[in-house]
């Protein structure tokens, strides 16, 4: 089947918020004092700030992203505590246009016969991708399935892709990607680790011995709605697009809708906030269709949500400071795995719990699927460390998602050598 991609889209007009002038200032606090004076900006709502990495320790800097008609306010604000600060990016406007350059004339060859032909090194839409799924089951109907596990609020199907060697109910091993939506380079690599998968699957004998056991359960544009506003209207947008009565801000923030530690620290309960968790837990049917799922299945052994930037490897808890009871297995296999990952381009992460590796955050996924007994629930942070944050350039997507591959493969044949 002969695929052609339109390219009508270029000639749409869209409507985009512009970025002019926007800045992302890189806060750096002296000491432990000045944390939660940089976490105070936040209560200037006028300012309208979007904290690109929120206030954590000492020794990570705090990105935040400020509005033109901010920027004078935030600095003198800054330099009023002598808090230190640089700016990150100068201006975001001009990294977009090229980013959207970069889309648009790749968009012209986009044209594949096959996925083999698939242009892995740029960004994609969601009909892209969607189309590059379903040609992807359609070469490999005996190792790759899609299943449907819910609708989007706008009524989009959520998509997974099941890669199985047969057997009923195997245990599995679930990955997503995109679930905040402008974490582009996520969804990307989602896209390239499904191609691996069924490249790597006869070839490679430890994936192969994972396939042979187990089933990998792949969602690659978690967040749909989301990722198409990013496409069509803001760039920079996290949460999903449901409106919230009472108020004209929209979405909820899918890694705080979790019911585990719902309502907790860590979370926001103003539906203006980046960190909304929404008016209850699974309230957005984005996390509501993998909490059936994964309840239905009932034989999860490793599942892993994939999100940008900082690169961590983080796992459970978020929410409380009572260790996960399976933390000195979960902290070994972390640094195995990312020592596998540092081993292709030099890429460091850091790692450990959520709560001591960046900051208590309530209502997230693997803390939700941890409760639900899946032991090795992990979420990465990819590249980069802030240099451009969610506007990763394009020419990033294929290394990040192979040295991110060499760290799944640890967490996955871990899993399948350590049956629980
Ligand atoms: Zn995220």
């Amino acid at each position: 089947r002969r695929l052609v991609l339109s390219t009508l889209s270029l000639f749409i007009i869209r409507i985009r918020i512009r970025l002019y002038l926007h800045q992302v200032l890189r806060i750096v606090a002296k000491d432990v004092t000045q944390l939660p004076l940089i976490k105070s900006l936040e209560q200037f709502t006028e300012f309208e700030l979007d904290f690109w990495r929120d206030v954590s320790n000492v020794d990570t800097p705090v990105d935040i992203r400020v509005p033109a008609h901010s920027l004078q306010s935030v600095k003198l604000y800054l330099e009023t505590y002598e808090i230190g600060y640089s700016v990150m990016i100068e201006d975001l406007q001009a990294m977009l246009d090229e980013e959207q350059q970069e889309m648009d004339s790749a968009a012209r060859s986009a044209e594949f016969f096959n996925t083999d032909s698939f242009d892995f090194s740029n960004y994609h839409t969601i009909d892209e991708i969607y189309s590059f799924q379903d040609q992807l089951v359609a070469e490999n109907p005996n190792l790759v399935s899609k299943i449907v596990i819910g609708q989007s609020y706008q009524g989009r199907d959520l998509n997974v892709l099941k890669f199985s060697t047969g057997g009923s109910n195997r245990p599995a091993i679930w990955i997503d990607t995109g679930i905040h939506s402008r974490e582009w380079v996520t969804q990307a690599s989602g896209t390239w680790f499904a191609k691996k998968i069924v490249t790597d699957y006869g070839r490679d004998p430890a994936l192969t011995a994972i396939l042979n056991q187990m089933d990998i359960f792949l969602e690659i544009v978690t967040n749909p709605d989301g990722f198409v506003y990013t496409h069509t209207s803001n760039r920079m947008w996290r949460k999903t697009r449901k409106p919230n009565p009472g108020s004209s801000c929209v979405g909820v923030d899918p890694n705080r809708n979790w019911d585990a530690g719902f309502g907790g620290a860590g979370a926001s309960g103003s539906p203006c906030s980046e960190t909304y968790r929404g008016p209850s837990a699974h309230s957005e049917s984005e996390v509501k269709s993998i909490v059936d799922f994964v309840k239905s299945h009932g034989n999860l052994k490793a599942f892993i949500s994939i999100h940008a930037y900082s690169q961590m490897l983080l796992y459970p808890y978020g929410y409380s400071y009572t260790p996960a009871k399976d933390q000195a297995e979960l902290h070994t296999l972390a640094e195995k795995a990312i020592t596998d990952l540092k081993s292709l381009y030099g890429t460091s992460y850091t790692y450990g719990s959520i709560i001591d590796t960046i900051y208590q955050a309530s209502g997230s996924t693997v803390d939700w699927t941890y409760n639900q007994g899946i032991k090795y629930s992990y979420t990465f942070e990819l590249r980069d460390t802030g240099r451009y944050g969610f506007v990763l350039p394009a020419n990033q997507i294929i290394p990040t998602a192979q040295e991110t591959w060499l760290a799944l493969m640890a967490i996955m044949t871990h899993t399948n050598n350590n049956p629980y």
